[in-house]
């Protein structure tokens, strides 16, 4: 390990080999590096702190959805190939951690973003909007590329040294493994995975929650489980396909209304705001006993609210062509 450096570090961390390899690479030259990892309903902690675990680095998650939803809503540079709005999201996230560089006694910000690597966000324009964007691109390296991008305020004051940085660009994934080995990296996750607005399912119901305006924090965590069905600009039914579904609804929707298919065991469902009209908790009673086998035809569907039972609904159930016309999602 190199000298202590005076100056230290605030990394944008994934936990994707990339991300790892910036702060160790930084940390073996000496300098002190503070990784945060931004979360959001749709791109969740989990992956990034097992990572940081078996990597040995403290990891700082701070929940940014509010101003995260905003530019999913309104990306400046628009959205990758689904609802992904990348450099949009890279920008925002360089900036939220400039906000952080006082408060962790930081002076620059470093990622693990490779020159070429991603078709979106990490061609060399896309780069460089993502820093203009950020409003911090005077304070940005990115060690493992920099060596082949123009300079910024850590090289021209002498904070870092070019030379030390690197000079990986391209898609394989050679070099990296390489310098992991050097490293000594052992553990690290496959890549690719881990946010939501880049899965053609989460997708479309997100589209669906943005054109009804009902694109809040609940509604947002809500899309990560079960099948879900529009029956009105306001109100969706969520069935639940299988015993995890079920559990994570569960949870996430305590302070909505359910349904049951009376006497018999089968998936949960949950209406996404109080006040149904009666022809829609027939149809959401209709929808719910399509997919439950052992339910009787026609069957009974229990309505409650804070587990208290409020209704009991007599319906038949759907045809395939109704449950296509009402279900957003394509799984
Ligand atoms: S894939 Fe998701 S988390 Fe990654 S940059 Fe794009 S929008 Fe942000």
């Amino acid at each position: 390990m190199n000298k202590q450096r005076e100056h230290s570090a605030i990394a944008l961390f994934s936990g994707g080999l990339d991300s790892i390899l910036a702060v160790k690479w930084m940390q073996q030259l000496g300098y002190t590096v503070h990784s945060v990892f931004f979360s959001t309903p749709y791109l969740m902690p989990d992956k990034a702190i097992k990572s940081a675990e078996a990597n040995d680095i403290e990891l700082i998650v701070r929940d940014i959805t509010d101003e995260h939803l905003k530019i999913v809503q309104h990306p400046k540079y628009g959205y990758g190939k689904n609802h992904n709005p990348c450099i949009d999201c890279r920008a925002l996230m360089f900036q939220l951690a400039g906000q952080m560089l006082d408060e962790l006694g930081a002076s620059f910000i470093i990622s693990g973003e490779v020159l070429g690597q991603r078709p979106m966000s990490q061609r060399l324009q896309s780069l460089m909007q993502v820093s203009k964007g950020s409003e911090m691109k005077d304070l940005i390296i990115r060690p493992l590329s920099q060596k082949l991008l123009p300079d910024s305020k850590p090289i021209l004051e002498g904070w870092v040294d070019k030379e030390e940085m690197l000079d990986l660009q391209g898609r394989g994934r050679t070099q990296q493994m390489e310098l992991a080995n050097r490293l000594g990296i052992k553990d690290y996750p496959s890549p690719g995975g881990g946010c939501l607005l880049t899965d053609v399912s989460f997708t479309l119901r997100l589209s669906d929650l943005i054109n009804h305006w009902q694109d809040n924090p609940l509604q947002i965590e809500l899309l990560k489980w079960g099948r879900h069905f529009r029956l009105s600009p306001t109100l969706k039914l969520i069935v639940g396909r299988h015993k995890d579904d079920n559990l994570g609804l569960d949870q996430a929707a305590k302070s909505l209304p359910r349904m049951q298919i009376k006497d018999v065991p089968g998936p949960l469902g949950v209406l996404t705001t109080l006040g149904a009209r009666q022809e829609e908790l027939s149809l959401a009673a209709s929808i719910l006993l399509s997919y439950c086998n052992k339910a009787t035809e026609p069957g009974m569907v229990i309505y409650s609210i804070d587990s208290i039972e409020s209704a009991q609904i007599m319906a038949h159930k759907c045809s395939k062509d109704s449950l296509a016309q009402y279900k957003i999602s394509i799984d």
